[in-house]
């Protein structure tokens, strides 16, 4: 029998009791038409059907309105994350470990994968947010030095949930060096109204903006995510990619191809996210937490003024939450699930 029943949003039935809160998916995924898509291929996967990568890529440079060679596929973002990470300490794998070679990034941000990094011997410059939780542009760029490999953008931020004005961050990109490379995560754009930077890879040839079908689009664990940028990185990054465009299985793949179809879905996601979202932010400041106004499907609110034992009260209601961030403020952050969820969770904190 499936591990999964059909029909099934949720989550293998043996971890029914849990309740997910802590890796930023989306509770309602995947979309019905990537789970028929799912269904409908699995006879193919004893072929590579290459074919597949190259359908996608023409779906995804449609949709970022730039062309094939400017989309390089990865499984999930984290893969496209990793080949840049590599891209920018090995500098095209001529030249490792330069010294004084260093990378910049937002305190806090995403960095899990930065450890490849910091293994290739970049140092990591830590730029603090503003008191509002936002990036500071301006002090990234200030710290930003003729050394600096890599300066690396989640917009919106996670864990806070804030985001660059799109304005901003584009006058930003123009004012970094030409050597030093951005990359800007846009992981959770989708939860927002803002534009991609896509349309800025052409003419700044130092941009790569890291895209995943993890989180609106419900394949977090089909592992799939691509970059956007100027053909001649993208080509770099194929160089270190042996099997380029095919890490990503072809039912994966296909997978992508259908939701990309399915707006209603994306739509409806984007929905239910913003209505569980303003809910949780009003409940948990009637517990007296103080929660960052979120662009995202998760909020990062503040632990100071409540009283209970935050990580007990959610071990013994079987709710897997978040980490503390920031020691000070004791800042926490909470992925939105489904309605019901996020009720259960609010019952478990008061
Ligand atoms: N970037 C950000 C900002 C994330 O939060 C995550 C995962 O949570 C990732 C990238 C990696 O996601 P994936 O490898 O599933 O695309």
């Amino acid at each position: 029998s499936p591990l999964v029943s059909e029909n099934s949003m949720d989550r293998f039935e043996t971890d029914a009791e849990f309740i997910f809160l802590r890796s930023n998916e989306n509770p309602y995924g995947p979309s019905p038409l990537a789970r028929k898509a799912f269904a409908d291929n699995v006879n193919i996967s004893n072929r590579y059907h290459w074919d597949v990568a190259e359908q996608l890529i023409a779906d995804l440079a449609k949709k970022n309105s730039v062309k094939d060679e400017n989309i390089l596929l990865g499984a999930g973002s984290t893969e496209i994350l990793d080949l840049v990470a590599k891209y920018a300490s090995l500098d095209k794998g001529r030249e490792p470990k330069v010294t004084g070679a260093n990378y910049v990034i937002a305190d806090p941000s995403y960095d899990y994968w930065t450890v490849t990094l910091d293994n290739l011997g970049l140092t990591k410059n830590k730029v603090p947010l503003t008191t509002d939780k936002k990036i500071n542009l301006q002090a990234m760029l200030e710290t930003v030095n003729q050394d600096t490999k890599l300066v690396y953008i989640c917009n919106p931020n996670n864990p806070t949930g804030t985001i660059c004005e799109r304005e901003a961050l584009a006058g930003f990109v123009t004012r970094i060096p030409q050597n030093t490379i951005i990359l800007i995560d846009e992981a959770y754009l989708d939860f927002t109204q803002q534009q991609s930077l896509s349309n800025m890879v052409n003419d700044h040839k130092n941009i790569i903006i890291a895209k995943t079908f993890s989180k609106i689009y419900g394949l977090a664990g089909a592992r799939i995510g691509y970059a956007i940028g100027n053909k001649a990185i993208i080509d770099d990054l194929a160089n270190l990619q042996s099997n380029t465009n095919n890490s990503v299985s072809v039912l994966s793949k296909l997978a992508a191809i259908a939701s990309l179809k399915d707006d209603k879905f994306v739509s409806d996601c984007y929905l239910l996210n913003e209505n569980v979202r303003q809910y949780t932010i009003s409940e948990l400041r009637k517990l007296d937490c103080e929660c960052i106004s979120s662009n995202t499907n998760f909020i990062y609110f503040s632990l100071a003024k409540y009283h209970k034992d935050y990580f007990r009260q959610l071990e013994d209601h079987h709710i897997e939450g978040g980490r503390i961030y920031e020691e000070q403020g004791k800042w926490t952050r909470i992925t939105i699930g489904k309605m019901d969820e996020m009720k259960a969770f609010i019952k478990a904190m008061q």
